[in-house]
């Protein structure tokens, strides 16, 4: 039996809502896998809530389906990692955006660093980010729809937040042995910089802003490699990614 499939509405809100799905979601439900009304599905709001529903009506307008009970099992992490990495080449950030949103990581926000020597994304390759990232929440079956964007420059640390610079650096101490020595709070920074390095400017920007340096071990990372352990090793150890279904 193939899998019940699992689309995205954004306006998705309550057991008996009648809701008409996308144009592209309604190709693929229709076109692609061949959905029958009567058929069973999962809709998901990408804020974080996903009913059981069923398909109600098919048509040129599209699909048109209704929303059952609520799924109550926990898919998202009670904790906040907030990503701000250094651009990659196209590809390699592509790959990222997919992994991480798998992972569990809440936002991805990538920073032109100052060193980073690839070029701004277009409207356009943002917009591919996208919809990798809602592709990825589809398959993995998180419900929150992790947010992609650019951002001008790395942020000062928020009162709330632990903050954690990666540095090659050798004097910074492990990211691990930090995790170990004190429990989570509810949002962690994680910040990834570009193939020639932060400079020292930004190292000092981090330093006088609350962010703590940390290392990723004795090997020197890509930027994708770097920022999906990091991430990783906090969701483990503050997080749910550590823990059984
Ligand atoms: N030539 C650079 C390395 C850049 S690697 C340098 O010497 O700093 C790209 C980014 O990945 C780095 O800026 C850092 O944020 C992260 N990174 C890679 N390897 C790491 C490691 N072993 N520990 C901590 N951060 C690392």
């Amino acid at each position: 039996m193939r899998r019940r499939p699992r689309v995205h509405h954004s306006g998705a809100s309550a057991p008996g809502a009648r809701l008409r799905l996308s144009p592209e979601e309604s190709h693929h439900l229709a076109r692609v896998l061949r959905a029958r009304v009567g058929d069973a599905l999962w809709v998901f709001d990408g804020k974080g809530r996903e009913w059981a529903a069923r398909v109600v009506g098919i048509d040129r307008q599209g699909v048109e389906v209704s929303l059952e009970q609520a799924r109550e099992d926990p898919v998202e992490c009670a904790l906040r990692v907030v990503l701000y990495a250094s651009l990659c080449s196209p590809e390699r950030t592509d790959w990222l955006v997919q992994k991480s949103v798998e992972i569990g990581v809440a936002a991805l926000r990538f920073v032109p660093a100052r060193r980073g020597a690839v070029r701004r994304p277009s409207a356009a390759r943002l917009e591919r980010w996208r919809r990798i990232a809602l592709e990825a929440c589809k398959q993995c079956g998180r419900r929150l729809l992790p947010e992609v964007s650019l951002v001008e420059d790395w942020p000062e640390k928020s009162p709330g937040a632990r903050a954690f610079w990666c540095t090659a650096q050798p004097a910074a101490p492990p990211l691990g042995r930090r995790l170990r020595e004190e429990s989570g709070p509810e949002e962690v920074w994680v910040a990834i910089g570009p193939e020639g390095g932060f400079t020292a400017e930004e190292a000092r920007h981090f330093e006088a802003t609350g962010w703590e340096a940390v290392s990723l071990g004795p090997r020197i990372l890509r930027v994708e490699t770097a920022a999906l352990v990091a991430c990783a090793l906090v969701l483990h150890a503050w997080g749910d990614l550590g823990r059984g279904g």
